[in-house]
């Protein structure tokens, strides 16, 4: 009761503000990170509102539990924050493909406009098809300096420890995308859902990048026009297979355990956002 009526002399004291004035932030992005918007508690244009988070936690915690943990819309220290978990309800839909190779992909990426290569024999390739595609994982190569995808022959053939194909698309430093299989791919690893996240059914591309510095802010170390195309391409293969954006993720969001892998080395909420534009 206490508690109750000092939340009221809050609220009124203060007027019509939103919680924290760093939480006053686009609709569109407030959903990408996994909160609610309300309307009327900050200043400036109709889309910029109020967000909050009802599922706040430390960072680790949610990782641990399988959920994407976004910052910036949670109280207290940094490491307190939101956590998205939307993937796990997200139902089969009639774009789904069930246990099929993946022969449409290279139509789907020019449709978008955008230039694509085919590597040959890409049709056949993969270890066995699709169990379904209910998830993307963003990747960096690791690769050279310089070249438009010169890490193409080991994506397609694989290395030593591990048979190719690495991943079903490439993507090029000029935004060319490279197809290089439709089947089955190595890319993801163990991850926090095999059921969503596994390579049976996730669409893994390994974009051309030397992948340092690490950072999770930001895109500055990605050619505009690579970073671009990334986007326009995944928004592509969302619409076409029915992914939504809460599970395209970040190889480091969906390696478990957490931590396992740096790629890609720009901000998963910022693409995030940009796709469900
Ligand atoms: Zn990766």
């Amino acid at each position: 009761m206490i508690a109750c009526v000092a939340f009221i002399y809050v609220r009124f004291s203060f007027g019509e503000d939103c919680w924290s004035k760093n939480a006053c932030i686009d609709t569109s992005l407030c959903a990408a990170k996994g909160g609610t918007s309300q309307p009327k508690l900050c200043k400036g244009s109709n889309n910029i509102q109020c967000c909050s988070c009802a599922n706040c936690m430390e960072a680790t915690l949610c990782k641990s539990q399988g959920g994407i943990p976004s910052t910036g819309i949670c109280p207290g220290t940094s490491t307190n924050q939101c956590c998205d978990k939307a993937y796990t309800s997200v139902p089969i839909n009639d774009k789904t493909p069930v246990n099929r190779m993946l022969t449409d992909l290279a139509e789907i990426l020019r449709g978008a406009g955008l230039s694509v290569i085919e590597s040959e024999g890409w049709q056949t390739r993969g270890h066995s098809v699709m169990t379904s595609v209910k998830s993307i994982i963003c990747h960096h190569t690791n690769g050279p300096a310089t070249g438009d995808f010169p890490s193409l022959r080991i994506v397609r053939d694989g290395r030593k420890d591990l048979v190719g194909p690495l991943s079903q698309l490439g993507l090029g430093r000029s935004g060319t995308w490279y197809i290089i299989a439709a089947g089955r791919s190595y890319h993801a690893g163990t991850t926090i859902d095999d059921s969503v996240f596994g390579n049976p059914n996730a669409i893994g591309i390994e974009a051309e990048a030397v992948g340092v510095p690490l950072t999770n802010s930001g895109h500055e170390y990605w050619p505009e026009v690579q970073y671009q195309s990334y986007i326009r391409g995944v928004k592509a293969l969302q619409a076409a297979y029915g992914v939504p954006a809460s599970r395209v993720l970040g190889h480091k969001e969906a390696a478990a355990p957490v931590g396992r892998k740096p790629d890609p080395n720009f901000s998963m909420d910022e693409f995030r956002a940009a796709l469900a534009k």
